[in-house]
């Protein structure tokens, strides 16, 4: 067994407000750069949508991911070697900036400077950050979806949707939406370093951290078309790919992410994991895609079996990343709570960043029940009663696997109704209390 260590992020999807502070301050450290412009190493979008860029989860169009051939064997749609030279220097299968957004400022000095008698109200005019052009129309940005939140058009537009088959329901009453938030995954299988010419995308051995050496990136962009989460970006200034960095500089002096540290719904869990690097091909390759959550499961490591802490030191793992494997929240989420999903496990890349699927009660289902408004209880037994359908996050987490989806949000319901009982001193249902693997008492 080869150990290996891997900085990790969980994410709980009920507790994103959608204030985008994550994006802003991640752009303020990362891409508030010429040729950056358009760039979000941290987007957040609301779903259903069709995201930044736009139907990024399209992958017959913007063929990104592995394929799986009938031998077994896995090979990424897009790039690998320099034989293809001419579908290289005519990559078809990119976003252009319609698809991510022609970035724009406002003329504020203008807005400002405005003569005090002036009669009519003064107007901040948009101007192209690419062209230096005035925009009389702006049509389309980042997250863009928001306003037309669970609406019956952004569901007709939503990639998800469309593949596991939503009947678009008009009434108000059916609508629904939450926010995604979105970084790049520093995937342990990843097919941007798989799908690059030149060696210049690598995965950093000591932490997993997936960069792009500048040095070496000949701007061939094959790492854009090879991701099939659209987190590699081209600077159109210096010619080269950029990507999230998991704010390394800042790991390595102890601090959290940017977009960690400022998270107004404290919602990002960020810390070790210990897997199994040589299990690493055998589990990406999994046969049926439904499967692939639980492989990618199964390569995690326990930091607390004495065999794994052994072999992460015969592999040179220090003691101290073995530690921070013990003590972080995110082993728990993922394996011994099991409420934490990989986004698109389908596209076998084995992405590190993790999401708690977003419980949304139906409230009138729960008091027409006889409980109130907070009572898990209630859901615990009526997860089908809850908002966002089942299939939905079943096409977004777990390759339409419903039953997996489901068995979270119960555990969810279930661990939120005991501690809730616990807090209110009341006591906690035996039935339920058994389903989180506690204590009746
Ligand atoms: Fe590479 Fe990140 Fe895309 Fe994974 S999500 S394939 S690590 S750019
Ligand atoms: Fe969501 Fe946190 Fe980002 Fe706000 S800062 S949008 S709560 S992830």
């Amino acid at each position: 067994m080869k150990v290996m260590a891997q900085i990790a992020m969980v994410m709980n999807l009920d507790k994103c407000i959608g204030c985008h502070t994550c994006s802003v301050t991640c752009k303020q450290a990362w891409t508030n750069r010429e040729g950056t412009e358009y760039m979000w190493f941290n987007n957040v979008e609301t779903r259903p949508g069709v995201g930044y860029p736009r139907t990024w989860e399209d992958q017959e169009k913007w063929q990104g991911g592995w394929t799986r051939t009938a031998s077994g064997k896995l090979k990424p749609r897009a790039g690998g070697k320099l034989k293809k030279l001419a579908t290289i220097f005519s990559n078809p299968n990119m976003p252009g900036v319609e698809d991510y957004y022609e970035p724009w400022t406002y003329e504020y000095d203008k807005l400002l400077s405005a003569p005090r008698d002036q009669r009519v109200l003064p107007v901040a005019r948009a101007k192209s950050q690419l062209t230096g052009k005035h925009m009389d129309t702006i049509s389309w940005g980042p997250n863009w979806d928001d306003d037309l939140g669970g609406s019956a058009e952004t569901l007709s537009q939503d990639p998800v949707a469309a593949q596991v088959g939503l009947k678009i329901k008009t009434s108000i009453e059916s609508s629904f939406m939450f926010y995604l938030p979105r970084i790049c995954n520093h995937c342990l299988n990843p097919t941007c370093v798989a799908s690059c010419p030149s060696g210049a995308m690598y995965k950093r051995t000591e932490d997993g951290i997936v960069l792009v050496d500048q040095d070496k990136c000949r701007g061939w962009r094959m790492c854009v078309s090879g991701c099939p989460y659209k987190k590699v970006y081209f600077n159109h200034a210096t010619g080269k790919a950029e990507k999230c960095t998991l704010c390394y500089p800042r790991l390595e002096v102890g601090q959290p992410t940017v977009c960690s540290e400022t998270c107004v719904g404290r919602l990002r869990y960020l810390g070790v994991l210990l897997y199994d690097a040589d299990r690493v091909g055998e589990a990406a390759a999994t046969e049926n895609p439904q499967d692939l959550y639980e492989a990618q499961r199964d390569i995690m490591l326990d930091p607390f079996d004495p065999e794994v802490m052994e072999a992460a030191r015969a592999s040179g793992v220090p003691d101290a990343w073995v530690r921070a494997a013990q003590q972080s929240p995110v082993y728990a989420l993922i394996h011994t709570y099991g409420v934490a999903l990989p986004l698109h496990p389908e596209y076998r890349t084995l992405p590190m960043v993790w999401y708690v699927p977003p419980l949304s009660p139906l409230v009138e289902e729960i008091t027409a029940a006889g409980g109130d408004g907070e009572d898990h209880r209630i859901l615990f037994t009526a997860v089908s009663q809850m908002r966002i359908p089942l299939e939905y996050l079943a096409g977004l987490l777990s390759a339409g696997d419903e039953a997996l989806v489901e068995r979270v949000l119960r555990r969810l319901c279930a661990m939120r109704s005991h501690m809730r009982a616990i807090r209110l001193e009341q006591a906690p249902d035996p039935e339920i209390a058994r389903a989180v693997g506690m204590r009746g008492d």
